[in-house]
């Protein structure tokens, strides 16, 4: 309407109609619809190459509402044993009362994950790859035949990978999940989700799954407000720079940390030696930005090199322009402590954002020969 290259932030709960009845657009209430988040919506079925896309208000929202619209009492998923943590709850503490089992599988491992599947009881195989936090892959073409076959369907979280990396949908997945929290947004202001579905889906009782999504969606009321949307579309704008920088970040800490010795172990999908890194060479793009390590002197100097970096940030979360370290263990998989989810307490995790790498990595030098101390 006026030519500005910026979407507009609608912020606004109703429309005036023309008449009783006569939408503008389509536009009656912002639950049901909202121009900013229709903007961001386009985009992310556009990025992923699916048929449509849902924004929600984070990526539990996005999940919870695909999990209740797609599934019914006395179905079941299966999960990867390091599936995100906030996953693992929703699924064992929401939607297992409601009725909903799961059986936690080694995602990478595709027989595992065909025995894991109840005919006619399964009904999603849920993947993430590249897995938090070891960096685990799955290979989702195969995983795709395995969960059709089973009569289920291949959702795919791809908040680590993003579709600049990873486009599950070719792949043949049948929806995508984001956390738009992370890579999307990419610049830690705004926690959102979202859900997209692929063009077609085949699998017998899902063909309808777009629409029992923007149902729910409507029903439950999780969506992504105006400016968060727009905040969300705003980062993508840069997706593919900062995913690439990020990714030109890693590879280069990945190289330093090989060579340190208070480093026992380093976890990266673009090491050859690393169990996915063909499945992950064939997949995606580049690697990412994500790398776990261990360390020599176990869970005291892990917790010791978290505490003592400047540039890295000590904190949650990922997918920022900023670098961001954290204590696994004892912060994002406290809650799994015990569970067949549980980390090691020597492990660090890192989401390497785009600063100047030579700053990044004597940043983490100074930090790990403090904590050697
Ligand atoms: C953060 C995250 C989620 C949850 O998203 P929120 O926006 O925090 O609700 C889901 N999956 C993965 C892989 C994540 O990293």
């Amino acid at each position: 309407m006026t030519g500005a290259v910026v979407p507009a932030i609608y912020q606004v709960s109703t429309y005036k109609q023309d008449g009783v009845g006569g939408l503008r657009g389509g536009y009656e209430y912002s639950r049901s619809a909202n121009p900013t988040r229709t903007a961001l919506e386009q985009c992310l079925a556009a990025l992923e190459g699916g048929s449509r896309a849902f924004a929600f208000a984070s990526g539990l929202a996005g999940q919870d509402t695909t999990i209740r619209a797609l599934l019914k009492p006395g179905d079941h998923v299966v999960v990867p044993t390091d599936a995100y943590g906030g996953t693992y709850r929703l699924l064992n503490k929401v939607a297992l009362p409601w009725g909903v089992e799961h059986t936690a599988v080694k995602i990478s491992d595709v027989a595992a994950v065909r025995a894991a599947i109840r005919p006619g009881q399964t009904k999603i195989v849920w993947v993430e790859t590249p897995t938090n936090p070891m960096l685990g892959i799955a290979d989702i073409a195969a995983l795709a035949t395995v969960a059709h076959e089973g009569g289920a369907i291949l959702a795919v979280d791809n908040t680590f990978a993003t579709p600049y990396l990873q486009q599950p949908l070719a792949l043949g997945a049948d929806v995508v999940m984001h956390s738009t929290t992370k890579y999307c947004g990419g610049h830690s202001d705004v926690v959102g989700g979202a859900v997209v579905t692929a063009k077609t889906i085949a699998v017998p009782g899902f063909e309808d799954a777009e629409d029992r999504i923007a149902f729910h969606q409507n029903s439950m009321g999780a969506i992504a407000g105006p400016f968060d949307a727009w905040l969300v579309l705003r980062g993508l704008k840069t997706l593919g720079v900062r995913m690439d920088r990020s990714c030109d970040n890693a590879e280069k800490v990945v190289e330093f940390l090989l060579g340190h010795s208070a480093v026992t172990a380093v976890h990266y999908p673009g090491l050859p030696g690393h169990p996915g890194y063909h499945v992950a060479a064939k997949q995606m793009k580049r690697f990412g930005g994500m790398i776990s390590f261990e360390v020599r002197g176990g869970e005291q100097q892990a917790v010791d090199v978290c505490g003592a970096t400047e540039l890295w940030t000590l904190g949650e979360s990922l997918g920022g322009v900023e670098s961001l370290i954290e204590h696994p263990a004892r912060m994002t998989h406290a809650s799994v402590r015990g569970t067949e989810l549980e980390v090691t307490g020597d492990l660090v995790r890192l989401s390497t954002g785009i600063e100047d790498a030579k700053d990044l990595i004597d940043d983490l030098d100074r930090a790990l020969t403090k904590s050697a101390l």
